[in-house]
């Protein structure tokens, strides 16, 4: 029998430095806490691993670890989680960890006099990194607080490449206050010159409780200038689109650039609801119907899986009742999602991507055909202009996918 392919995250939730905009789960770490963190991800790996292989025969396809900042911890920390991870993996079933992809993501500020840090990542085994930069222009990477300049990212992406890696995304933010598309384009270009293959681009969410918010409260602003804002952000998002596709990428999801076959595998696991696994304080993950979280308490994280803390929550849900226990151990969410709420998800998260939702997909995975549950809406997007259905697919047209959260949200 064919084996599932699997998509395995790992956390890492310490950062050097808090950046002004984020609301992430991540903090500077106290003394002796990364060792601990990581000898308890470890232990995580080593008892869940066996009672998913029991469920369903899976097979790692990709991994990636994301932060935080994975990057700050010693880099054998990660050799040394991604050995084990394997391990795990092919104890139970011989060839149930191939990767094809695995990405780290780096902060540039901790990588772009670390040589050896690119080095020992590619002898683990991965091939892909995430070197976030956010902005090319100093004052605008000083509003958002991050602990790196533009020639740190350049002095990291070259490293990188003498390292071997041939697959680099950069992340780059728009909506920074104050920015002109011009200045945004002033970033594209740069990261254009270096010749990643791959590129996401983000707008600048102002949430609450970040400095940043208290230096630009949203709520002050006045109906003109929200309208200037909205403007400016869809002028960027539509020139963004345009250069990019001149310079070789193409978008593929709403944020997402890729030159050919650069695509982000682990990402598409998750646009087309497929099963992963997350590891690590926080960390999601959904196999089959049952999505289940991580506490988001380090200390409680981290007594779960040194072996001090017994798991005592207890999950009242009547629709959790054939939840296997490996799934509720640590969790502090876990969901049964139902038919009706598996294709809606499939809907909303397949129409993020550029080529849409497939017909053929959606009656394999659920043995209806999709206009028997959506005709209606997707009639009234297609005779809107809003929506295309050509060749078995059906997708987001130029104008759907400025206003995609309403559409998205029809499908709900
Ligand atoms: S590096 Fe990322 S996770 Fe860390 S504080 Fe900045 S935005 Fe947040």
């Amino acid at each position: 029998m064919m084996k599932k392919k699997l998509a395995v995250y790992i956390h890492i939730p310490f950062c050097v430095k808090k950046c002004a905009y984020c609301d992430f789960n991540s903090a500077k770490p106290k003394n002796g806490q990364i060792d601990l963190y990581v000898s308890s991800l470890k232990n995580e790996i080593i008892s869940m691993v066996p009672s998913l292989m029991k469920m369903s025969d899976h097979s790692v396809d990709t991994v990636y670890i994301g932060g935080g900042t994975p990057s700050m911890i010693d880099a054998h920390f990660i050799e040394d989680v991604l050995a084990i991870l394997k391990e795990a993996f092919e104890k139970e079933t011989a060839g149930s960890y191939k990767p094809s992809e695995i990405t780290i993501e780096c902060n540039p500020g901790t990588v772009f006099d670390k040589e050896d840090n690119f080095v020992i990542y590619r002898r683990a085994g991965i091939n892909r990194l995430s070197l976030g930069l956010q902005s090319a222009n100093e004052e605008e990477l000083a509003i958002l607080g991050r602990i790196h300049t533009r020639e740190d990212w350049k002095r990291s992406v070259k490293l990188a490449r003498y390292a071997g890696f041939d697959n680099i995304n950069t992340d780059l933010i728009s909506g920074i206050p104050g920015q002109t598309w011009e200045d945004f384009k002033r970033s594209l270009d740069t990261v254009i010159t270096t010749g990643v293959e791959h590129i996401s681009v983000y707008s600048l969410m102002i949430e609450e409780g970040t400095p940043l918010y208290e230096r630009y409260k949203p709520e002050s602003l006045t109906e003109e200038e929200r309208d200037r804002l909205n403007e400016n952000d869809r002028l960027i998002y539509d020139n963004t689109g345009n250069v990019l596709k001149m310079a070789g990428y193409e978008r593929y999801e709403i944020s997402n650039y890729a030159k050919p076959g650069y695509e982000c595998r682990h990402n598409i696991v998750y646009w087309k609801r497929g099963d992963y696994i997350g590891f690590g304080l926080g960390a999601a993950s959904l196999i089959g119907n049952i999505r289940f979280k991580n506490t988001d308490s380090l200390s409680e994280y981290m007594r779960m899986y040194d072996g001090s803390c017994p798991d005592d929550k207890s999950f009242s849900d009547k629709l959790c009742a054939s939840v296997p226990e490996f799934m509720l151990k640590g969790k502090n969410e876990v969901e049964c999602i139902d038919k009706n709420g598996q294709m809606a998800e499939y809907a909303f998260l397949g129409l993020r991507m550029t080529e849409g939702i497939s017909e053929e997909g959606f009656r394999n995975e659920f043995g209806i055909s999709i206009d028997d549950i959506y005709a209606d809406v997707i009639k009234r997007y297609v005779n809107m202009g809003m929506l295309i259905r050509k060749d078995g697919m059906i997708r987001l047209s130029k104008e759907g996918f400025n206003v995609s959260n309403r559409i998205m949200a029809d499908f709900l």
